[in-house]
């Protein structure tokens, strides 16, 4: 019967999240650019945080090809890389079932600390091309590491939705979604309040790592 109320109280908490979560138009919003990603050596990601690596890094080669930072930047208009950038947001949303999430690239020079945004109000998934048109491997590498991260800000709502039930293909498991819970429920810390605790926060913690890792070479701990 405890363990009946349990469950009860924690599906009550998640749904108190959701509500919150679904009142705000920027619970997610990108850092500035010299929070670079680097790989976070103590996050230990899951049995299905690995299959998503691994699933993950198949389409980005399946859409790209290999050598794609390089084949990015043999492109010289930003058109012909948003040409090529499109198909991989069509296959990462088929990959993660985020059917109801669309894809906005947008060039915004004016805003250029603001490398992307999942807004889980309005359903999408924004990113600023400015980053693309650099002839710049780490800069175009952090674009689409921003392309990951967002995404996988979007799966972090969809594993919330799915918490009752967890028969979502990509949920991490009940620590790490407990994690996104609390983290909403407390409230989304912004790089502007505190760019260290925004760096530590569940939910970024959770994207930054899980994008290092997908884009981190066999070498470097790839998985
Ligand atoms: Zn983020």
């Amino acid at each position: 019967m405890l363990i009946l109320i349990a469950i009860a109280a924690a599906v009550i908490i998640i749904a108190c999240t959701l509500a919150e979560a679904f009142g705000n138009d920027e619970i997610f919003t990108e850092g500035q650019r010299s929070t670079a990603p680097c790989v976070d050596t103590e996050f230990v990601p899951t049995p299905k945080d690995v299959e998503y690596i691994k699933e993950t890094k198949r389409v980005i080669v399946e859409a790209l090809g290999e050598d794609y930072i390089e084949g990015i930047m043999e492109l010289k208009a930003l058109e012909e890389r948003i040409d090529k950038i499109k198909p991989l947001c069509e296959a990462l949303g088929e990959l993660y079932e985020l059917e109801d999430v669309t894809f906005e690239l947008c060039y915004d020079e004016y805003n250029y600390k603001s490398c992307g945004k999942y807004s889980p109000k309005e359903k999408k998934i924004l990113i600023n091309t400015y980053f693309l048109a650099f002839d710049n491997s780490e800069i175009i590498t952090d674009f689409i590491d921003t392309v990951l991260h967002e995404c996988r800000h979007a799966v972090q709502m969809k594993m919330l939705l799915n918490y009752d039930k967890k028969d979502y293909r990509w949920y991490s498991g009940d620590k790490a979604v407990e994690g996104f819970a609390k983290n909403i429920r407390q409230g989304i810390i912004t790089p502007k309040e505190n760019i260290k605790a925004y760096r530590e926060q569940a939910t970024e913690r959770d994207a930054y790592a899980m994008a290092a890792l997908i884009l981190a070479g066999d070498k470097e701990g790839g998985i």
